[in-house]
């Protein structure tokens, strides 16, 4: 048996993490290079509520994945299923059928085996109930396909693959960027790395590219996503800049996917320019179904109840971005606050409360009081209040006659106190990226792996296109990043 490979991965998120622990199961050396300090390790993922979508088929599926599931859960809750027919389903619709077919399969079908796999390493998974159930009639309903959590949200995911790459044997080295690929005779074999202020070079059989989008780049998002761009707040990681994405293109890799498009979100007004590892995910506001969401002109322009957040979450950010002092208003009656989830109960919200629309109006700093009195007059009259109101399904409880209409979910703005939640674009990750294959091999402008190098996560293109099924990708960065593992320790394929 000849020597193991030394395999380098760059990045220390979801998607790194399980490249690593793969690659040194498949018997690999291992090191890890993550670019943020200690105390800001994890990439995005470290912030993220740990929701992974996942192809499964009934509260069996869901027991081998969640070992602690209780009987009493099982008989109170309909977790109900999710096939991967539905998981094609949604991604084909949301991306408007361009998301890569040999990708998409990939990720569908690998998503339930990957989580078993990490399951069997040491992550604990528990159900999504906070965010993503209802209790009608005394049942726990789930909605919108996305069923499972890892325990701790994001800070317990990377604690946990961290501690299970350690205990592999991986070595991580923190505050360690990655600068350039070195290449031999048309193949990777190693990497550049700045750390501590010094240059230096890192041989290796294979190299694994897991390090983000290019999300926290000002100039490139205003370059590839476009004007404005610039003026979004960033929901994660200050590190993602695309380096990956720009060492790999300029050793000759293929663009691939949605480079103008992301994944934003209604994001606190107020938050800081970058995201804060106290708050998380919080400054988040995903309720916007249960009620309606005006710009400053006092307009409403999306449909908030168009379909399940899961399914329309990651792309509004983009129309706030695009309203007047990129802002807006979600605006909620005392008939659903209590419905309101988690974030909007923080300590850095802006908030504010009245007894009257008209009131609130005046309170709505920038705000056409006017414009936005007639709108929500407007709104209340079109409510399709006969139909009964069922948050756990698509309930068809529209508007009437409305030019944008609100699709599900309607209700009538009119019981006191009034509330409304000041909120701006907040980018959460770019979709344009690098091309890679079912291996997770980077493939080169004629298409053919370039040897030696390997992608998952964040930065790869061709998956995501106009919009994202929520919690898929956790799923792509544990799916494909243990591909690349296995493939780069070499594991069948001649990386
Ligand atoms: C607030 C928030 C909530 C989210 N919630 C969810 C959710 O619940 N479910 C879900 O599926 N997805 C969620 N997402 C999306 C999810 O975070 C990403 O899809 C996923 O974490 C990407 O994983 P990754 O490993 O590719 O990237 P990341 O986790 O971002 O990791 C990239 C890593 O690369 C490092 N890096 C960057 N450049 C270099 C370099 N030059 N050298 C070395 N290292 C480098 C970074 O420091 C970082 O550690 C959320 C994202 C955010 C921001």
């Amino acid at each position: 048996m000849g020597e193991s490979r030394q395999v380098l991965v760059v990045g220390g998120g979801n998607a790194a993490l399980c490249a690593a622990i793969s690659a040194a199961e498949n018997g690999a050396r291992v090191t890890l290079l993550e670019r943020a300090p200690f105390e800001l390790r994890g990439g995005n993922s470290r912030f993220t509520a740990g929701a992974m979508r996942v192809v499964y088929n009934g509260s069996k599926d869901l027991k081998s994945l969640m070992p602690d599931l209780t009987d009493a859960e099982i008989a109170r809750t309909d977790f109900g299923s999710y096939s991967r027919e539905q998981f094609f389903d949604d991604l084909g619709r949301l991306t408007q059928y361009r998301t890569d077919p040999d990708l998409a399969e990939t990720l569908i079908d690998e998503s339930f085996a990957t989580l078993q796999w990490m399951q069997e390493k040491g992550v604990r998974f528990l159900p999504l109930y906070g965010r993503q159930s209802f209790e009608i009639k005394g049942r726990v309903r789930f909605w919108g396909g996305l069923t499972v959590e890892t325990w701790g949200g994001g800070p317990g995911l990377v604690d946990t693959l961290t501690d299970i790459a350690n205990k592999h044997g991986v070595t991580v080295l923190y505050g360690a960027r990655a600068t350039g690929l070195i290449s031999e005779h048309g193949r990777v074999r190693g990497v550049t790395v700045l750390r501590e202020g010094e240059s230096d070079v890192y041989h290796a059989d294979a190299v694994i590219l897991a390090c983000g989008g290019f999300e926290s780049s000002t100039t490139w998002r205003t370059r590839y996503l476009g004007a404005g761009w610039d003026l979004a707040k960033v929901r994660g990681t200050r590190f993602n800049t695309g380096d990956g994405i720009d060492m790999a293109l300029t050793a000759g890799a293929a663009p691939r996917g949605h480079w103008s498009g992301c994944h934003a979100v209604a994001w606190d007004l107020n938050a800081p320019d970058f995201g804060d590892l106290n708050v998380g995910d919080n400054f988040q506001k995903h309720s916007y179904p249960l009620g309606v969401v005006v710009n400053n002109n006092g307009e409403r322009f999306v449909d908030e109840g168009a379909d399940f957040r899961n399914f329309t979450y990651a792309k509004y950010g983009q129309e706030i971005l695009r309203q007047p002092r990129q802002s807006a208003w979600q605006v909620f009656d005392a008939k659903v606050t209590e419905n309101l989830r988690d974030e909007y109960r923080i300590r850095q919200i802006t908030r504010v409360r009245a007894g009257s629309i008209a009131e609130l109006a005046a309170k709505m700093e920038g705000m056409n009081e006017t414009a936005f009195v007639q709108t929500i007059e407007k709104f209340n009259a079109a409510v399709m209040t006969e139909v009964p109101f069922d948050p756990s399904i698509k309930d068809g409880r529209g508007t009437r006659g409305l030019i944008l209409p609100k699709s599900n979910w309607a209700n009538p703005l009119d019981e006191p106190p009034f509330e409304a939640y000041g909120v701006t674009c907040g980018i959460t990750f770019t979709f344009g990226g690098l091309h890679i294959n079912r291996a997770a091999q980077v493939l080169g402008q004629d298409e053919k792996p370039i040897q030696g190098l390997f992608g998952a996560g964040e930065l790869m293109g061709g998956l995501f296109y106009f919009n994202y099924p929520g919690g898929s990708g956790l799923t792509s960065g544990a799916v494909f990043g243990r591909i690349a593992g296995r493939n780069a320790a070499g594991g069948g394929i001649e990386g």
